[in-house]
């Protein structure tokens, strides 16, 4: 058969090699969407997250970096990056004095190692929990207190269904990355959800601590009220026996910082505390 000049055979090897060239240009991907150009790809994550539209022009999906706050007022940042020449994503939120930590999933590496009791990392004493995550951290005994059981559940909540390589606490920041072909843009305001209930266990009110006569810090829980940082009993800033940390302010009963022999805050090497002198 005869089109003109051309025969249909030539017509359709075209067709495919115009057809391959237009997949080929769409190479930017997130999960499992495509985009034309860089710009396009951060406007989608833009309007995703509520962002505001970024007007620089990129030249690598490295370049594409977005700074937001969330509805709770956090501030939160989106970037790329490359890691073993895979493209990652990393959605970080500020944690108020985060400390050190890289949480990831235990793969059969480290089931094996288990089994020969040759674990790596640090051990929560919670048995699922343990299994399940390896802990990297300088300063396992701050770990230990600082990870109770709701940091858990939502730890453990943000590796559900999501394929995050890994949870970093690090600089006052709280992190996970995942493979970009991984995570679909749709999961990624969820996942900052989940990473803005982490934070909340490190963030810290002002309080009038009466004893002291002085405005100070006390960490708070889900719902907003403040409590001890060692024994997270709760605590109203009126009872008399409440100290202060002398570097990070933040509050506990005297008997707790006694207890513990400094503050117990993760990442703080506060040594004395405030307390109400003796009248
Ligand atoms: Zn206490
Ligand atoms: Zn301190």
């Amino acid at each position: 058969m005869k089109l003109g000049p051309i025969g249909l055979w030539e017509v359709v090897v075209i067709a495919n090699v115009v057809a391959v060239i237009f997949i080929a240009k769409r190479r930017h991907v997130l999960g499992a969407r495509r985009w034309w150009t860089l710009g396009g790809l951060a406007r989608s994550i833009a309007s995703t997250l509520r962002a505001p539209i970024p007007d620089a022009s990129f030249a690598r999906l490295e370049d594409v970096r977005m700074e937001f706050r969330l509805r709770s007022g956090r501030a939160a940042r989106v970037s790329f990056d490359r890691v073993h020449g895979r493209r990652v994503v990393r959605l970080e939120v500020a944690a108020d004095e985060a400390p050190s930590l890289t949480i990831t999933e235990a793969g059969t590496v480290d089931q094996v190692r288990r089994f020969f009791g040759l674990a790596r990392g640090v051990s929560l004493g919670a048995r699922s929990f343990d299994e399940r995550f390896v802990l990297g951290a300088p300063d396992p005994e701050r770990v230990r207190r600082a990870i109770g059981p709701e940091l858990r559940h939502a730890i453990t909540g943000i590796f559900e269904k999501r394929p995050v390589r890994n949870l970093t606490f690090a600089n006052g920041r709280l992190a996970i990355e995942a493979n970009v072909r991984d995570i679909e843009l749709r999961d990624y305001p969820n996942t900052f959800d989940f990473l803005d209930e982490i934070a909340r266990a490190f963030d810290r009110k002002p309080v009038q601590v009466r004893a002291l006569g002085l405005e100070r810090r006390a960490l708070a829980d889900q719902e907003g009220r403040l409590r001890c940082s060692y024994c997270h009993e709760h605590v109203t800033g009126d009872e008399p026996d409440l100290v202060a940390c002398e570097s990070c302010a933040t509050v506990l009963h005297g008997a707790c910082w006694d207890e513990h022999g400094g503050c117990p805050i993760w990442g703080c090497r506060g040594e004395r505390p405030e307390r109400a002198r003796a009248r």
